[in-house]
């Protein structure tokens, strides 16, 4: 059954593989890479941040099912696939946001895949609730892209980022991939706004994570053109300075839904080895070409981390 599941999603990643080869040559507000100029205010640095332990977890290759928030209405999956042979370990979560399609469908094909080498951790639907209602999120839920590291006795989505802040250290997580979708494309925005995200990488600013995801955005972008190409950037590096007319950039504590806490990105400030990457697709493209470049970034990210062959 393993075996069917993954030659299906090994012929999903193909088909993505084929369609990129056949095409024509914010404070979680990251900065775009490489760029020097001092920008807006800077996120405070929160002081009561778990910090996941390096607790040791038996190395059992196979497919394990795990419910997060168990017998909850917002129960849902984590897949937990590990590969014959030992190596490193990435999560991907999916659906965070119930409204941006392509993170959660691109999540559910990959729940399926088990590396080579190492682990791959994935919550397909971390907001199944919301994704069956097609919104962000509900505010009686939180909104789980504000609320890491979370809390144990929060609202729902503060409950699941503690448990993936657990699960980040319990299986000593060295990539965190978020899969968010936006609306704008980034080479369209003019002020800050996460309305215009689509088309970037965002990742935390520690060098390995650089130069991670920097060849990975560099290999799309060749053979991507116009509003389709990727933007990489980088959280907490100085930016350039928006136009004088925009409004000015909230921080975490002044954002709807939030709760002080934010991003995955806060993870890898309380987690020395980790390196969280959030990948925001345009909503203006096609479904099937934006959960394409979903699959192959994780794809890529996966090789280059020794966990699949290329
Ligand atoms: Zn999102």
């Amino acid at each position: 059954m393993i075996l069917v599941m993954a030659s299906r999603l090994l012929l999903a990643l193909l088909a993505a593989a084929v369609l990129f080869a056949t095409l024509p040559a914010v404070a979680d507000e990251p900065s775009p890479a490489g760029s020097d100029n001092p920008g807006p205010a800077s996120e405070p640095t929160l002081a009561a941040a778990p910090t996941p332990g390096p607790e040791v977890v038996r190395w059992e290759p196979g497919t394990e099912v795990r419910p997060l928030l168990p017998g909850e209405a917002y129960e849902t999956p984590l897949y937990i696939n590990t590969g014959p042979e030992p190596g490193p370990a990435v999560m991907v979560v999916g659906g965070a946001h119930g409204n941006e399609p392509a993170g959660w469908t691109a999540a559910e094909q990959l729940a399926s895949l088990v590396p080579d080498r190492g682990r791959l951790l994935v919550i397909p639907r971390a907001n199944t609730v919301a994704i069956g209602h097609f919104v962000r999120t509900f505010p009686e839920l939180g909104d789980l892209n504000r609320l890491y590291p979370g809390r144990p006795d929060g609202l729902p989505m503060e409950r699941l980022a503690w448990e993936i802040t657990r699960l980040v250290g319990e299986y000593r997580v060295q990539v965190f991939v978020d899969l968010h979708e936006s609306w704008g494309f980034y080479q369209d925005r003019v002020c800050p706004s996460t309305a215009f995200l689509g088309q970037t990488v965002a990742v935390t600013n520690k060098s390995q994570a650089i130069e991670l995801l920097g060849p990975i955005v560099e290999g799309l972008n060749a053979r991507l053109t116009g509003k389709e190409q990727f933007t990489l950037l980088v959280f907490g590096r100085p930016g350039p300075l928006p136009p004088p007319n925009c409004p000015p950039t909230p921080l975490p504590s002044q954002r709807q839904g939030g709760y002080g806490g934010t991003s995955t990105n806060m993870l890898a400030r309380t987690y020395d080895p980790l390196i969280t990457v959030l990948v925001e697709t345009s909503t203006q493209l096609p479904l099937s070409r934006r959960v394409s470049f979903h699959l192959e970034i994780v794809r890529q990210i996966l090789v280059a981390q020794g966990m699949l062959g290329s």
